[in-house]
């Protein structure tokens, strides 16, 4: 398959683009810096040099004093070392987890790992009519041997903001508990405070750097058992040779969505304005899911035609959108997130995922309202 012809990406929460300044410095980097940062000649201090600025860097963006930085392969692989690294070297101290009904596979699946191979429980948390985590319930949910406490910045399906500093003041009189949130989907787009977190992730490729870089961000003072062993690299908490090119780029990468957060922010709501005064003038055609707080994530279900078709045509006209998440599509066919805002089937089994950046374009939202509109015309017919 070949991407030549023109298109018109609206699936920046399945992956971006990466900045051309992000490319540049990799490649820069790679002639600078491909000494091994664990050797211990003057090309390995200067890469391990590099790699700790990087490090700073990212800790100053994020206005961060206590966290420190771990550098891994993504959002996953970061995600798998802090809620199994947490838990498995915390678990003298308890053997309960509470997260929520709609977290990414990459962190429900580790918690399902922790409760298959090693007896923890957990209480999974409901989500409101505006799609965030109810509170009540967390607080209700809190027991003696509750170590950790896992829900998501921005969900990547309807895209719903749950409110980290509330979560973490739910948490303030428990100090045996630990707050890790996936904030893979908001960071470097959303004015989140995930300062309030113990722990939290960036994806690269989720703010246009890198596919391959990313980190955990935690605070000192939380111990994790290395999920990755080796040669001890990463004070012994992933191992492995680093990439220092990878992390310098995810350092730009980070950087520069940091520099114009508020500007992009503003301009995608104007995006997501346009195409959901679409949607909320066709309401015999459309149900919205998602909710005004994110405006980088717009879903919304066909109520009258199979959602699959519609991308599917939208793809054959050079529009790219997604149904349910990326890393769903190709496997389930229902949305597990919108059965849970919508109760209704047919609703969670046609939903569609618009995803913008700040490099989408107002005639962009007016081709995909074209083409949606053409789209529905064909299947009609
Ligand atoms: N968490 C969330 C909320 C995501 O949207 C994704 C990717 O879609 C991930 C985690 C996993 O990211 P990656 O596939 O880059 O490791």
């Amino acid at each position: 398959m070949t991407t030549e012809k023109p298109f018109i990406y609206l699936d920046n929460a399945a992956t971006t683009k990466p900045f051309s300044d992000v490319l540049d410095s990799y490649n820069k980097a790679n002639e600078a810096y491909f000494g091994n940062a664990s050797s211990v000649h003057f090309l390995g201090a200067n890469s391990l040099n590099i790699l700790n600025k990087a490090k700073q860097q990212i800790l100053e963006f994020l206005k961060l004093r206590n966290h420190e930085v771990i550098f891994t392969s993504g959002a996953t692989e970061a995600i798998n070392l802090a809620i199994k690294g947490y838990c498995l070297k915390n678990q003298n101290r308890g053997k309960h987890i509470i997260t929520s009904i709609y977290e990414h596979p990459a962190v429900s699946e580790s918690i399902k790992q922790l409760v298959d191979l090693f007896g923890f429980e957990v209480t999974y948390l409901n989500i409101d009519k505006n799609g965030v985590v109810d509170l009540e319930q967390l607080k209700k949910s809190i027991r003696e041997d509750t170590i950790l406490v896992a829900i998501m910045a921005a969900n990547n399906e309807i895209g719903s903001v749950n409110n980290l500093k509330e979560i973490s003041f739910c948490l303030s009189s428990y100090p045996k508990i630990c707050f890790f949130s996936d904030t893979t989907q908001a960071i470097g787009k959303l004015n989140v405070e995930y300062y309030y977190c113990d722990m939290f992730v960036i994806a690269g490729h989720k703010i246009h750097g890198l596919k391959g870089t990313g980190c955990l961000i935690k605070k000192k003072n939380i111990n994790l058992l290395p999920i990755t062993n080796g040669g001890g690299q990463q004070d012994d908490y992933r191992s492995g040779t680093i990439d220092v090119p990878g992390c310098i780029s995810l350092a730009k990468a980070i950087r520069l969505n940091f520099l114009k957060l508020k500007h992009n922010f503003d301009y995608v709501c104007t995006l997501r304005d346009s195409l959901l005064k679409y949607l909320d003038s066709n309401k015999e055609e459309f149900e919205i899911n998602s909710y005004y707080d994110n405006p980088y994530i717009v879903n919304f279900s066909s109520k009258k035609h199979k959602a699959s078709v519609i991308v599917e045509g939208l793809s054959n006209n050079g529009i790219y959108v997604s149904t349910i998440s990326a890393c769903h599509s190709k496997k389930e066919k229902v949305s597990n997130v919108v059965l849970a805002l919508k109760h209704d089937d047919k609703l969670a089994s046609n939903t569609i995922r618009v995803s913008f950046s700040f490099d989408n374009t107002l005639e962009d939202v007016d081709a995909f309202i074209n083409n949606i509109k053409k789209v529905i015309e064909g299947i009609r017919q």
